[in-house]
C-alpha cells in the first residue's frame, strides 16, 4: 500500500531535507507518521473570557476591543515593539507585539478582536505579549479548537499544523484502507479512520473531538492487546526444564508455619506450569507481607529437587542478602545457595561463578550482577525476579537467556489496580495472594503534626522497653535546594544528623542504628544482621528499608515528613511492620497543609488494603506518572489514557482482541496476508508488528 500514506514527509510543500530531519527527531518520517502525530492539546477559541477572569500566565482566549492605535517603539536595532491597549468594558490590558509590523498594521481602534495567549502582569496592569489575534465575530468566539502539537527545535506547532493540513488534503485523494474491520466499527459505534484523523487534528467542536478520540484510543488499545495476547499465547517452544514431582509435602514439612490457602494455591499453579512442558510465565501478586518469599521457596525447592538450578534476582543488595537469609532458613540444607552481587570480593565471586557453572550451587540469589557476561549456569531451569517493577522486560529476558527456555516467576509487591496489571503484565499468567498469614492485625496508622513528635518518641521508647523494635524513616530532603538559596542538606546528611540527635537526646541509652543507601554493602549487612538479631532497637533509615526488609519483631514505623512520600512508597514502608504476632503502629509525622498531601495521609490512616491504596494513588497522581514510570519496555501509548477514563474502552478492545485471536488472527506468524476478504486485518497485523518492534517482538518472554 505504497502511496500518500507511506510517502516521506518531503512530498509536502515546504518540507525539504532540513525540515525532514527536524520531523525525524519527532519520529515522523512519513505522511502517515505525521497524521498519527496527534495534537497534545487544543487552543480553545470558542469560549473567550474577560480580561479580569483570565487565569494568570496560562494561555487563554480573551475578547477585547482595541482602545488605542498601536504605537511603534524602536528599542534597539532589529527590535521594534508595537504597543496598544485593549479593554472589555470592565478592565483593560496592554498588548505588545514584537517586530510584527504586518500584524500591527491590521489592528484598528474600536474594533473587537480575539487574543490568544497568556495574560500576565499585576492586577491593575494586565499585559499580553505576542498573542495570536483574530477578528472577533459579533458575539462570543470562533467556532474552533486549534491543535497544539509536540514540537521540536526549529519546528513549531504552527509549522506542523500547516503540514498536517496538507497531509489531510492528500487523504481526500487517496485514503488507505481502515485497519479496523467495518463490522467491528459498526458494533462499537466508531467513526472511520479518515473522519477520526480529520477531527483529531481539526475538530469542529468538543463532540467531534470526543468521537475521534474514542475511535483512535480504541484502535490503539486493540493493537496493544492483540500484541500482548498473541505473545502470551504463542507457543514459546518446549520448556528447558520439566518437573515430574512437586515435593510439596516435603517442603511444607520444613516450613516453620503452615502455608495459607493462597500460598498453597500459588505454589500449585506454578508446579502445574512447570510440569506442563511449556515454559511458565507467571506473576505472583501479593500485598506486602502476604508471604511471597515462601511461595518462591516452594517453587525453587521443587525445581532443585528435580535436578535443576534456579536464579533469584532482587533490586537491591540489602534485599538480595535478606533473601539468602530467609531462603536458607526455609530451604535449609535441601538447596545449596550462593550470593552474587556487584560488591562481592573478587575471589569469592570467582568461586561462586565456578560453582554455578559446575552445577554445584543450586540457587543463585543476586542483584543485576546476575545479568553479567561471566555468569553461567549448568542447568538453569527457573528464573525468579522479586519486586518486579524495578526490572524491565528486557532484563528478565536477559536472565532467562542464561538457561534454555527456563520457567519464569515474577513477584510483585506493588499492588496495582487489577485492570492495570492486565496491561502491564499482559504477557504473564497471574496468581494473586489475597490472604495474609493468620494473626495479622492491620497496622494502626495515625497522622500527627510535629508538635506531637515528643509523644511519639515516648510511645516508641515504651515499646523498645518491652523488647520490640522500631523504624524511623528520615525526612526526604527537597531536591531543589534549601531555603535562603543555601544548598540543601542531602538525604544522607539528614539521616546521619537525625541518628546522632536521637541517640544523644530522646533515645539516650537505647541502641540506635543507621541504614542508608550510600553505606558499603558490608556495613549494611552488619546493620541489618544486628537489627534482625534485635541488637539494634531503633533503626533510623532512609528509604532503603522500603522494599522487602523483614523483621517481625519490629512493630513501629515512624515516618518524618510523611507528605514528601508517594502513597505507594508509604504503603511499602508501612509494610515493614505488622509482620509478627504483635499489633503494630505507623505514625506519619507531617505539618503539610496542602490538600493533596492531606488526602494521601488520610488514605493511609483509613486503609491497609494495597489495592485500594493503588487506586487512590492512580487517581491522585494521574496516569502519566503512574503508567509512565512503570511501563518499562512496553510500547508507549500515543493517545490512550488508561488512568484517565479509557479503561472501559480498554475492556471492550480486549474482548475484541480475544475474539479476533480466537478466529485465527495471528499478527506475528506467517500467513498474515491470507485474510483476503477483509482488507482491514493485514493492516491491523502490520500495526501490531510495528508497535511491538519497539520492544523487540522476541523480548517479551
Ligand atoms: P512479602 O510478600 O512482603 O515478600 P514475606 O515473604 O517477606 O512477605 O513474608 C512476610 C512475613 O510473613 C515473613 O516473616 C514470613 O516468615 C511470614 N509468613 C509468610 N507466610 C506465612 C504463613 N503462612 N504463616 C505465618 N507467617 C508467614
Ligand atoms: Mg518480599
Amino acid at each position: 500500500m505504497a502511496g500518500w500514506w507511506d510517502a516521506p514527509v518531503t512530498v509536502l510543500k515546504s518540507v525539504g531535507d532540513r525540515r525532514a530531519e527536524q520531523f525525524a527527531r519527532l519520529h515522523i518520517r512519513t505522511v502517515g507518521d505525521l497524521l498519527r502525530h496527534y495534537p497534545r492539546h487544543y487552543e480553545d477559541w470558542s469560549h473567550p473570557v474577560s480580561i479580569a477572569s483570565a487565569p494568570f500566565g496560562e494561555p487563554c482566549c480573551v475578547r477585547a476591543t482595541v482602545l488605542t492605535a498601536p504605537e511603534e517603539r524602536r528599542v534597539r536595532p532589529g527590535m521594534v515593539l508595537y504597543r496598544f491597549s485593549a479593554g472589555d468594558g470592565a478592565s483593560r490590558m496592554t498588548v505588545t507585539l514584537f517586530n510584527n509590523r504586518f500584524l500591527a498594521a491590521r489592528i484598528r481602534p474600536r474594533k473587537t478582536y480575539l487574543f490568544y495567549g497568556p495574560v500576565t502582569g499585576g492586577f491593575t496592569r494586565r499585559e499580553m505579549a505576542s498573542p495570536q489575534i483574530e477578528e472577533a465575530p459579533e458575539t462570543g468566539g470562533l467556532p474552533r479548537l486549534r491543535p497544539v502539537y509536540r514540537q521540536t527545535e526549529g519546528l513549531s506547532s504552527h509549522v506542523i499544523e500547516g503540514c498536517v493540513r496538507q497531509a489531510l488534503e492528500g487523504l481526500e485523494r487517496e485514503m488507505p484502507a481502515d485497519p479496523l474491520p467495518e463490522a467491528l466499527r459498526r458494533k462499537e459505534g466508531l467513526c472511520s479512520l479518515k473522519d477520526a484523523l480529520n477531527r483529531i487534528h481539526f475538530p469542529e467542536d468538543e463532540a467531534a473531538l470526543e468521537a475521534a478520540r474514542r475511535r483512535l484510543v480504541y484502535e490503539e488499545l486493540l493493537v496493544l492487546q492483540l500484541g500482548m495476547l498473541t505473545l502470551k499465547s504463542r507457543a514459546r517452544g518446549e520448556a528447558g526444564a520439566r518437573i515430574t514431582e512437586g515435593y510439596t509435602a516435603e517442603f511444607f514439612a520444613r516450613l516453620p508455619f503452615s502455608p495459607t490457602g493462597a500460598q498453597r494455591r500459588a505454589i500449585e499453579e506454578c508446579l502445574e506450569d512447570m510440569a506442563s512442558g511449556r515454559p511458565m510465565s507467571r506473576l505472583i501478586q501479593g500485598d506486602v507481607g502476604s508471604g511471597k518469599t515462601a511461595v518462591a521457596a516452594g517453587v525453587i525447592h521443587a525445581m532443585v529437587r528435580n535436578g535443576w538450578q534456579a536464579a533469584l534476582m532482587a533490586p537491591t543488595e540489602i534485599l538480595a542478602e535478606q533473601h539468602v537469609r530467609s531462603l536458607s532458613a526455609l530451604l535449609g540444607d535441601s538447596v545449596r545457595v550462593g550470593l552474587l552481587t556487584g560488591s562481592l570480593p573478587a575471589a569469592q565471586k570467582r568461586e561462586t561463578l565456578a560453582a554455578l557453572a559446575s552445577g554445584e550451587l543450586q540457587l543463585a540469589v543476586g542483584t543485576h550482577a546476575l545479568l553479567s557476561e561471566g555468569v553461567r549456569f549448568a542447568r538453569l531451569g527457573l528464573v525468579v525476579t522479586d519486586e518486579q517493577h524495578r526490572f524491565g522486560v528486557e532484563q528478565r529476558a536477559r536472565l532467562a537467556a542464561k538457561g534454555e527456555n527456563p520457567h519464569l516467576l515474577v513477584m510483585s509487591a506493588t499492588p496495582i489496580p487489577r485492570t492495570l496489571a492486565l496491561i502491564l503484565y499482559g504477557d504473564l499468567d497471574v496468581s494473586v495472594l489475597d490472604e495474609l498469614p493468620p494473626g495479622r492485625t492491620p497496622v494502626a496508622t495515625y497522622a500527627v503534626g510535629s508538635d506531637k513528635r515528643e509523644r511519639a518518641y515516648g510511645y516508641v521508647r515504651r515499646h523498645l522497653d518491652q523488647g520490640r523494635q522500631a523504624y524511623l524513616v528520615c525526612p526526604l530532603v527537597e531536591e531543589s535546594g534549601g531555603e535562603d538559596g543555601l544548598p540543601a542538606e542531602s538525604d544522607l546528611a539528614s539521616a546521619v544528623r537525625m541518628r546522632d540527635e536521637l541517640q544523644a537526646g530522646p533515645f539516650r541509652g537505647y541502641r540506635v542504628g543507621l541504614l542508608h543507601g550510600k553505606m558499603k554493602p558490608a556495613e549494611k549487612e552488619q546493620v541489618m544482621t544486628a537489627f534482625s538479631a534485635g541488637d539494634i532497637g531503633l533503626l533510623v533509615a532512609t528509604t532503603v528499608v522500603e522494599v522487602g526488609v523483614d523483621v517481625p519483631n519490629a512493630v513501629l514505623m515512624v515516618i518524618e515528613n510523611a507528605e514528601r512520600f508517594g502513597l505507594a512508597q508509604l504503603h511499602q514502608l508501612r509494610g515493614r511492620v505488622g509482620r509478627g504476632k504483635w499489633p503494630s503502629t505507623c505514625i506519619l509525622i507531617s505539618d503539610a497543609r496542602n490538600e493533596e498531601a492531606r488526602r494521601r495521609l488520610r488514605v493511609m490512616c483509613e486503609t491497609c488494603d494495597g489495592f485500594r491504596i493503588a487506586d487512590e494513588d492512580l487517581k491522585l497522581r494521574g496516569p502519566g506518572d503512574f503508567f509512565g514510570r512503570r511501563q518499562h519496555g512496553l510500547p508507549s501509548l500515543r493517545i490512550a489514557d488508561l488512568a484517565g477514563g479509557d479503561m472501559t474502552l480498554f475492556r471492550r478492545a480486549q474482548d475484541a482482541a480475544r475474539a479476533l485471536i480466537d478466529e485465527g488472527f495471528r499478527p506475528f506468524g506467517p500467513g498474515t496476508e491470507e485474510w483476503g476478504d477483509d482488507p482491514a486485518l493485514p493492516l491491523l497485523a502490520e500495526q501490531v508488528r510495528r508497535l511491538f518492534e519497539q520492544v523487540g517482538g522476541q523480548g517479551l518472554n
